[in-house]
């Protein structure tokens, strides 16, 4: 019989050693977002409509990974930004009481409002924001495509809110709140919602904001009140007989990662050198993106993507690949968060360092480039100065030793093998 006594305190320590944790309980929407994605899925391809192309789904998941991933390191920094801001410069001492944070809720949606218009109508900020335009499809995946330069530009605007007085902690728990309803309004399955759609920004509304039709760029720029739109004159509805087209205006044409966040930065750059004088150098930088001349994407494009050719579909073993890739990244994604306060900023850089490094590489493979194959050997250098790094003995040393050996040794054949597996159908 076994022994009621022990198992029952070892029952109660596991409890207790459980609740003392520090686990980060937001690491949770990970899952979540994965299970609204998957119903999204399944609801609509039982409806008979294919909303999710492959290569677009991975590539919107993988832009937020690295984004939920890099937030970790610069979600408390803003913190403390809020707070230095309110404790210098605050122009009113304000206090939580409902009318307060009804006032702090339009507040912080008024300010979204001017963000996302600015973002759009100014390059600086453009280069960060149109990461999330540069999706084909529209639905769940896409309301991950943020970046950490975009979280940071949204960051500095919402700092008004401490400067006008609102307690930092207020302010936060109020962001955490407004940042979750963007998620549910990238959607084409709910439909319209009645009267709901003359006071709250909908998934019809925000559809047209993706869209790149002449009819509906550059409007329904609101977050969740689409009030503002109406007052600043940049509301549009839906129009009959007008399919939408979804995406930017010139469409990417790669999956690459580094290419889809840096290609305006670039742009911005190549704009910036050939540009002469003062007034011409100042519209590059704070002009509109119309104002860039388009010959120097052309040019990038020419340099950077070789070809403007799409790749060709993926074969089986890329999809197999990169979906296996996709999948380990979000569950180390998950436990990084849930265990975040337990990693020490060592761990952290290596565990971060391989996921961005297999989001690069799956952008890679599925724009079929053969250069993987030196990023998939860094990465192996990375596992191998991992294993040294958490188990320093002799043998870890011997067996790395070996390891790079033989890597190095056969290099040639192993970059046969892997391209021959990984590209031939
Ligand atoms: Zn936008
Ligand atoms: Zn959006």
């Amino acid at each position: 019989m076994p022994d009621q006594s022990s198992s029952g305190s070892c029952h109660r320590f596991f409890n207790q050693s459980i609740a003392a944790m520090k686990l980060n309980y937001l690491a949770f929407a990970v899952p979540l977002f994965l299970f609204f994605i998957g119903w999204e899925y399944l609801y609509t391809k039982r409806k008979g409509k294919n909303f999710f192309q492959y290569a677009e789904s991975v590539a919107n998941i993988n832009v937020g990974i690295a984004e939920r991933l890099l937030d970790t390191m610069t979600t408390g920094l803003f913190f403390f930004f809020f707070q230095y801001i309110h404790k210098h410069f605050a122009l009113f001492d304000i206090k939580p009481t409902i009318f307060t944070w009804v006032t702090l809720f339009l507040l912080t949606d008024l300010v979204w409002y001017w963000y996302h218009r600015l973002a759009h109508e100014i390059n600086s900020f453009w280069a960060v924001h149109v990461v999330h335009h540069q999706s084909e499809d529209f639905n769940y995946t896409v309301s991950a495509r943020i970046t950490l330069f975009q979280a940071v530009v949204r960051g500095l605007f919402w700092s008004v809110l401490p400067l006008i007085g609102f307690p930092p902690l207020m302010t936060s728990v109020l962001l955490l709140v407004h940042g979750m309803y963007p998620f549910f309004i990238h959607t084409r399955t709910l439909g319209k919602w009645g009267w709901l759609e003359h006071v709250l920004v909908t998934p019809s509304h925000h559809a047209l904001h993706h869209a790149s039709n002449p009819e509906y760029l550059d409007k329904n720029y609101g977050d969740v009140l689409i009030i503002w739109d109406k007052i600043f004159g940049t509301f549009v509805k839906e129009k009959d007989g007008v399919a939408i087209a979804y995406g930017l205006t010139t469409p990417l044409r790669s999956y690459s990662f580094l290419w889809q966040h840096f290609h305006f930065w670039l742009e911005m750059y190549m704009n910036f050198r050939r540009a002469k004088g003062f007034k011409a150098r100042w519209k590059v930088i704070f002009g509109k993106p119309d104002d860039l001349d388009p010959r120097y994407r052309m040019v990038l494009e020419r340099k950077f993507l070789r070809n403007r050719q799409p790749a060709a579909a993926p074969t089986t073993a890329i999809r197999q690949y990169v979906t296996g890739q996709t999948a380990a990244s979000l569950v180390l994604l998950f436990i990084i968060l849930l265990f975040e306060h337990y990693l020490t900023g060592w761990q952290l850089f290596l565990f971060s360092a391989f996921v961005i490094i297999s989001l690069v590489n799956s952008g890679a493979i599925l724009d079929q480039r053969r250069w993987i194959f030196y990023l998939e050997f860094s990465r192996a250098l990375l596992v191998l100065f991992a294993f040294a790094a958490f188990y320093p003995n002799n043998y870890t040393y011997t067996g790395i030793i070996i390891a790079i050996s033989l890597l190095l040794w056969y290099f040639r054949s192993i970059r046969r093998y892997y391209l021959s597996l990984l590209y031939s159908s």
